[in-house]
């Protein structure tokens, strides 16, 4: 469903990626680990479309996105490709509901009861049908995040990215965030997950990419990269971090 070919991508004279290939297959969960400020979430970003590489090629479905040009096939683009990131940017003066019914109706053109079953539906699977018409300030971290989730599955995406997710909960409500997750790739969503939660990337994930500064040091399956990493580097990550 996704590759990435060769990504070179610099920020003035600092290159972030140095040469990244990447392959995800719909249904997979694929986690990305490594130390902080290895391109972990550059790498996320030239998936949607944010930034642009200077080299390389990425592929989403049939689109080349290295290839886009105009703002309208990269909106395009971000309707099929659902983002998450640690911080939640609900509208603050909408309530639960209408967060996730907004874009549906403006982007997607669904009417106002249909695109409303729908974000229902989503809330029943977040656990939230009860907040629907809360404002996102009356919920806790964990209940925007998870208002955050289901208003990315509301455009129906063919996959979705989660950037640090939980990084910034309480530890009372990470589980429930994950929880989530868990249920979305049992469930065949094609996930990305960037995370320092080794044991939950350990338990859902069927390919773990290991990035440090700004290369793949070694990926394969999760059982692999966690019990018996071939790559030292690989192995001391894991010891500090585990
Ligand atoms: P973390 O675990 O801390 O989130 P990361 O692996 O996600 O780290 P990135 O955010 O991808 O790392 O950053 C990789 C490198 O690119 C860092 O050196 C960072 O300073 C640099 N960088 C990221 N975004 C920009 C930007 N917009 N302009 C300049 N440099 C940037
Ligand atoms: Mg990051």
């Amino acid at each position: 469903l996704v590759s990435l070919r060769d990504i070179h991508l610099s920020f003035g004279s600092n290159e972030v990626l140095k040469g990244i290939d990447i392959d995800i297959q719909r249904g997979q969960a694929v986690s990305i680990i490594g130390p902080s400020g290895s391109g972990k979430s550059t790498i996320l970003r030239c998936i949607t479309g944010l930034i642009r590489p200077q080299s390389g090629q990425i592929r989403v479905g049939a689109t080349q996105v290295d290839q886009l040009h105009t703002e309208a096939e990269l909106i395009a683009l971000r309707q099929r490709v659902g983002f998450v990131f640690q911080q939640y940017n609900l509208f603050p003066h909408l309530t639960v509901l209408q967060n996730l019914t907004l874009a549906p109706i403006r982007v997607l053109g669904l009417d106002r009861q249909r695109a409303g079953r729908l974000a229902r539906d989503l809330l029943e699977r977040v656990r939230l049908a009860h907040k629907a018409d809360a404002y996102p300030g009356e919920l806790s971290g964990g209940q925007q995040q998870r208002v955050a989730i289901a208003r990315a599955l509301a455009m129906r995406p063919e996959l979705i990215l989660f950037d640090e997710v939980t990084s910034a909960l309480d530890p009372e409500t990470v589980g429930e965030v994950l929880t989530v997750i868990r249920e979305l790739t049992q469930d065949g969503m094609t996930c990305v997950l960037v995370t320092h939660e080794m044991r939950f990337a350990e338990e859902i994930s069927d390919e773990v990419y290991f990035t440090e500064a700004g290369n793949i040091v070694e990926h394969g399956p999760a059982s692999r990269i966690f019990h018996h990493p071939a790559n030292p580097r690989t192995r001391i990550f894991l010891e500090r971090s585990l």
